[in-house]
């Protein structure tokens, strides 16, 4: 197995040059099974499904995600305070806490254990070393749609995976998002992984409802795109268009070399997507209980495992709710009075409107 993360959290929109590059052992022989099947697809295979109405102009998703996916974090931020999000797009975000770089720091430690598993498993294979340089918008989806096959061939394989993105059509928005971790049933009956997320707190507390709801519906997000990439045809037509991609893109010769290296033959960004969504038709669907982990940043210790199930109707009015906000049909809210706690963690608050109001304080 193996892992290719070039230039992943760089915005899908950045064109034309992106730079960036990833050493990482690749095994060759993991995902040989796909060139059969994608090479029977037809060359013409591109679904006509109608085309997404386009962000209305003057919009936040005109303005700021133009061309671009809504991250399932935009989801999340909106989520904790409409009016904190449109600072950030206007302002840009502030600076990082010590609690907010623990928190990326242990994800990249978690990161680096998968690596390291991959690294085992690898060592009884073939292993060669990759150099990826991205350099356009084609090259950088290419890239991320061969790193979900490989998280994909990984879960699969060793029963675990994390970081793996995925991507879809939430209630007619694209969006992104990378899974942190999934994982097989350890009863090895079912075959429908549990999607984990952990998250790292920097006091040895339970996290406050609000956390949780921030937290449920982050998790629920990626199962949607999950599920939706296995039971539904990828837009591809939309994808092309709405990105503004080059279906027929010449691959450079590194990410051709690479694709190689995993056993398959690619040479454009749509034989990439082919081999995608031959990876996506044979996966299995999520389980509907899904798991928030919360870790003590010190020592990452467990404090608290939170199992709850998907509630598809809940999730689809927190979507809209959010996707009016980013749509322009309303002006951002701002925190319920049982939540003005989160003013006092907020780096806008001094410029904030709702501190011209009356409120009592409501403590964490
Ligand atoms: S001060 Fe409170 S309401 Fe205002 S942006 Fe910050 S969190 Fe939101």
């Amino acid at each position: 197995m193996a892992l290719i993360e070039a230039a992943l959290s760089a915005a899908a929109a950045a064109r034309p040059v992106l730079s960036a590059a990833a050493r990482r052992a690749v095994p060759l022989s993991s995902c040989a099974a796909y060139s059969a099947a994608a090479a029977s697809s037809s060359g013409g295979d591109i679904e006509d499904s109608p085309l997404l109405p386009m962000p209305r102009r003057g919009s936040l998703l005109a303005r700021f995600r133009d061309r671009r996916a809504l991250a399932v974090t935009d989801i999340t931020a909106t989520e904790w305070c409409e009016k904190q999000m449109e600072f950030v797009l206007e302002h840009g975000k502030p600076e990082r806490t010590q609690a907010m770089k623990a928190g990326s720091e242990r994800h990249a430690q978690l990161e680096q254990e998968r690596t390291a598993d991959l690294l085992r498993f690898a060592l009884e294979q073939v292993i060669e070393r990759v150099d990826v340089t991205i350099r356009s918008a084609e090259e950088l989806w290419a890239v991320k749609l061969m790193n979900f096959i490989v998280g994909a061939n990984q879960l699969m394989l060793e029963g675990i995976t994390r970081e793996i993105p995925v991507i879809g059509v939430v209630e007619g928005s694209w969006m992104i998002g990378v899974i942190d971790e999934l994982r097989m049933p350890p009863d090895g009956i079912s075959v429908h992984p549990i999607l984990v997320d952990t998250k790292t707190r920097y006091k040895p507390t339970v996290p406050s409802e609000a956390q949780k709801r921030n937290g449920r519906l982050q998790v629920m997000c990626y199962k949607y795109l999950w599920d939706n990439l296995i039971s539904e045809k990828f837009p591809a037509e939309n994808f092309f268009s709405y990105f503004d991609l080059d279906s027929s893109y010449l691959l450079s010769d590194d990410i051709k070399q690479y694709i190689r290296l995993l056993g398959l033959n690619a040479k454009t960004l749509e034989d990439v997507l082919k081999y995608f969504k031959v990876t996506c038709h044979t996966l299995p669907r999520s389980q509907e209980q899904l798991l928030l982990r919360y870790e003590l940043q010190a020592d990452h210790s467990l404090l608290e495992e939170y199992q709850f199930s998907y509630d598809a109707r809940w999730f689809k009015d927190q979507i809209q709710e959010v996707l009016s906000f980013w749509q322009g049909a309303r002006e951002p809210k701002f925190v319920t009075e049982e939540e003005r706690w989160k003013c006092s963690f907020c780096k806008f608050a001094n410029n904030c409107p709702i501190n011209m109001l009356p409120h009592q304080d409501v403590a964490d």
